[in-house]
């Protein structure tokens, strides 16, 4: 099974993996609202997620 993976901003160094795609994107959302307080789509955060190969 792959590995998902979203970086935030590099500055920030925040990363996350996950096999469960729901569960990375619910991660990096509420990071990035309680962290940066910014509101970001599932569609913008999906479009940061990279395949991590095992
Ligand atoms: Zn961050």
């Amino acid at each position: 099974m792959d590995v998902k993976k979203i970086s935030c901003d590099p500055m920030c160094g925040f990363a996350v993996q996950s096999h469960d795609e729901k569960e990375l994107l619910a991660i990096v959302g509420s990071h990035v609202k309680k962290i940066h307080n910014k509101a970001v789509s599932a569609s913008e955060l999906k479009g940061m997620m990279q395949t991590v190969s095992a």
